[in-house]
């Protein structure tokens, strides 16, 4: 699979049938597995041989899934979780622990701004945010002796911020710490952050991945080029004996390669127990055969809309980093040049009781609180998921009371177009 191209590779990777199998990826729909003997299941708990026991740890049809996700990363391993939120709070946590401080992009997914900020600093982990339009002394003045890990998007959801991830890469390198990087709003079918120095990719593949609203799921991917023992004293979960798992040291037994994401799913999934179900990864699956085909629709989708929207009277603002107007345009064309993301922002003249008079006439994208499916959808989250918040505060937060984000589906954008005049006519 590695000489092929991603088209080939979202269709066929992680899985290649032997004779009279199944052509599609088999839902084994199994919590446990059989063995003739205690000792070929002890092999296993003791991480000596591979092989599976319990479907909490590990499940085939999820492996094969991840497998394909890794091979679209150019990753060396990768697992598969019960959602974005759970791959985000793993890929953290598996590295930093109480005591323990992460540099995180404060323009991030409101979930994972919450996470971070708020439900792992009561477990001990201190975070701090910085403008990822930073300069390089900015990013390097919020280094500490503990942190252990830098963290952003690739297009940050909602504010679609492009991440110089070279910067970003470069400055966590130097500190000898890992960058990871949510790649879910690009997916690797338009950036591939390990090309530009990142250690780590998760995704939450409810969006683009799934990309049919169908399945809420998450994956994290190592590249495999981490050297965890070169930097020991940071990494003692990694480079000393796990007690919990008879004494093994992940980076000696499973090098560079495998020690990530072995740790995360014989610790973290151990004790978390933050699986995918099988079922979800096989519908998955399914959306990611098809996921280079639909970015390029999407891609092209959010392109028409946001250049109707910027030539538009009743109009006051458009971000869409495909946009030449764009403030990451530049960024945008370095990392994604083949097209960015589907989702676009705009402002309404008129404010709140513009966008909401907006949004009642629309019929092709729904009123939803998702993004990156085949479906168009659109939200004003001052009247839905900010409303408690004054004004003021939802300037600070990057989210205008004008603010409409479009998530443009893979239906035809004349329509798309049609539907969104229409309803601009109607204010
Ligand atoms: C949605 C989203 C998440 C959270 O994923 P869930 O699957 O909803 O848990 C994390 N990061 C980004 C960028 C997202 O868009």
């Amino acid at each position: 699979m590695k000489n092929y191209e991603i088209e080939t590779k979202c269709v066929q990777a992680g899985y290649t049938p032997g004779n009279g199998e199944p052509r599609q990826i088999p839902i084994i729909q199994s919590t446990t597995f059989k063995y003739a003997t205690s000792e070929d299941m002890g092999k296993l708990f003791d991480l000596e041989a591979s092989g599976y026991f319990y479907s909490r740890l590990q499940n085939p049809t999820c492996d094969m899934v991840a497998a394909k996700i890794c091979a679209l990363e150019g990753g060396s391993a990768a697992m598969l979780l019960s959602s974005g939120q759970a791959a985000n709070f793993f890929a953290v946590f598996n590295i930093a622990n109480a005591g323990d401080h992460v540099i995180s992009s404060a323009s991030i997914y409101g979930g994972t701004f919450n996470l971070f900020g708020v439900t792992m600093k009561k477990m001990g982990i201190d975070f701090t945010f910085v403008d990822p339009d930073c300069t390089e002394e900015e990013l390097e003045a919020a280094f500490r002796p503990n942190t252990k890990a830098v963290f952003g998007e690739t297009i940050a959801n909602p504010a679609l911020t492009v991440l110089d991830i070279e910067k970003f890469a470069s400055a966590a390198h130097k500190h000898g710490v890992p960058l990871i990087i949510d790649n879910t709003f690009a997916t690797p079918v338009n950036c591939r952050p390990f090309e530009f120095g990142a250690d780590i990719v998760t995704h939450s593949t409810t969006k683009y991945m799934d990309g049919h609203g169908s399945a809420v799921g998450g994956c994290i991917v190592d590249s495999g080029k981490f050297d965890w023992m070169a930097n020991a004293e940071k990494f003692p979960g990694l480079c000393t004996p796990d007690d919990s798992y008879h004494g093994i040291t992940y980076a000696e037994k499973f090098g560079k390669e495998g020690a990530y994401i072995y740790k995360a799913t014989a610790q973290l999934m151990r004790d978390f127990g933050c699986t995918q179900s099988p079922q979800s990864a096989y519908l998955l699956n399914l959306g990611l055969e098809s996921l280079h085909v639909r970015m390029e629709r999407h891609c092209l989708n959010a392109m028409k809309v946001a250049e109707f929207l910027e030539a538009h009277e009743k109009i006051a603002w458009v971000n869409y980093p495909g946009l030449k107007s764009n403030k990451y345009y530049e960024l945008a064309n370095k990392y994604m040049p083949n097209g960015t993301c589907g989702v676009v922002s705009f402002g309404i003249k008129g404010g709140r009781a513009a966008a909401e008079a907006f949004m009642k006439s629309l019929k092709v994208a729904a009123i939803e609180t998702h993004v990156a499916d085949a479906h168009s959808c659109c939200l004003h989250p001052a009247s839905s998921t900010h409303r408690q918040m004054s004004e003021e505060e939802l300037t600070a937060a990057g989210v205008p009371s004008d603010l409409v984000r479009l998530s443009c589906g893979i239906e035809s954008y004349r329509d798309l177009i049609a539907d969104i005049e229409g309803a601009l006519n109607n204010i």
